[in-house]
């Protein structure tokens, strides 16, 4: 079978060539282990830090190894009493064609709810990140002012929607003129601004004439600091990510929000998923009732075939992505 390791650690925006494609062989599970068929493969931006050498919440990748994140697969072959051939399941695994998983690593999924992709998006990672995240920090409340950027991405378009169930005023921001539409026409967002092409600062006072309430930071750099002067007072502000800045080659020079911030008495909370690690069954259960309801949709882009597994992590940040960005290895 063939698998993708991390070769080199990527300097700047990453390359093909930090990455190599090996020929291993199938593992055989021992008790308590099963084999699991990739189906599907999840790439984000965040595995970008986890190719610098640098300590962050999760741990750097290791030169030489496969490089591991959400996957959808199908068990063939299992050692362990709590699964079967032709369970569908999820986990973190190895970018390969086969896993042998502790039957600690994975869990059942439900495919007659929502297809199995959806298991690595809406009602996977990052459904619940958009979850927690708008929920616990940003709290918005009806007739609020919600501007999120990414937001025709996989965690922007939830935070946007949940936005909506809430009954707040939702402003997006992203990176194509069909994304915006896709904002506008199928998300139901009140407005939506493609930062390529139009002033941010101008379009978020033409869209937010009540200022911004809640800020959800998924890009930083010039897009999140064209928010700051629309703050209201006692704004919230979940930071989420940075993608704008993942492949700078210097660090920040350092942070020229703590005028507004004071001023406006707002809160900035950094956060990571895994803080909410304890709620995760409640806000599945709510994604998938929304799901269910229609209040929420969601869009994936899948690239297809293991081979091209590397260009769909490249493509994110070129934007190629609306929604969450799949690779689709194998059939069901
Ligand atoms: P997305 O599906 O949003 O894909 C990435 C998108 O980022 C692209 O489609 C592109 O859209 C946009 N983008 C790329 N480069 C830039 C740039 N220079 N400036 C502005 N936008 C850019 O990915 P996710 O939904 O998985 O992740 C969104 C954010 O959330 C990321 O920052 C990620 O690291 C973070 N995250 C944080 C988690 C946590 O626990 N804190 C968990 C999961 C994700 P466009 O066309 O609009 O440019």
């Amino acid at each position: 079978q063939k698998q993708i390791k991390l070769v080199r650690r990527p300097v700047g925006t990453p390359s093909k060539e930090d990455f190599e494609f090996a020929h291993v062989p199938v593992g055989e599970p021992e008790e308590g282990e099963v084999l699991v068929k990739t189906t599907y493969i999840s790439v984000d931006p965040y595995l970008r830090g986890r190719m610098n050498d640098a300590k962050s919440y999760v741990a750097p990748f290791e030169l030489d190894s496969v490089i591991t994140s959400g996957v959808v697969g199908q068990v063939v072959q299992s050692k362990s009493p709590k699964f079967e051939k032709n369970d569908v399941v999820t986990g973190s695994l190895g970018w390969q064609e086969y896993s042998v998983a502790k039957e600690s690593e994975i869990r059942k999924i439900d495919t007659k709810l929502a297809p199995a992709s959806a298991y690595l998006s809406v009602l996977g990672m990052t459904g619940l990140t958009a979850y927690f995240g708008l929920l616990d920090i940003g709290k918005p409340q009806e007739g609020e002012t919600v501007v999120v950027s990414g937001a025709a991405g996989a965690v922007g378009s939830v935070v946007g929607q949940i936005a909506k169930v809430k009954g707040a005023h939702v402003v997006g921001i992203a990176g194509s003129d069909e994304k915006i539409a896709y904002l506008k026409k199928e998300l139901g967002f009140d407005a939506a601004i493609n930062y390529k092409t139009e002033d941010v600062g101008t379009a978020l006072r033409n869209t937010c004439p009540d200022g911004i309430d809640v800020y959800f930071e998924n890009v930083g750099g010039e897009i999140g600091e064209a928010v700051l002067p629309l703050l209201n007072k006692f704004a919230r502000i979940p930071v989420c990510g940075a993608i704008s800045a993942y492949n700078n080659k210097e660090a920040d020079k350092g942070l020229r929000v703590q005028g507004y911030l004071i001023k406006t008495s707002a809160l900035m909370q950094g956060f990571t998923v895994g803080d909410y690690a304890s709620g995760f069954k409640e806000g599945s259960q709510a994604l998938a009732g929304w799901y269910q309801e229609g209040k929420i949709q969601y869009e994936e882009t899948v690239t297809e075939g293991f081979d091209q597994t590397i260009e769909a992590f490249l493509d994110l940040f070129q934007g190629a992505n609306l929604g969450k960005a799949i690779v689709k290895v194998s059939e069901i």
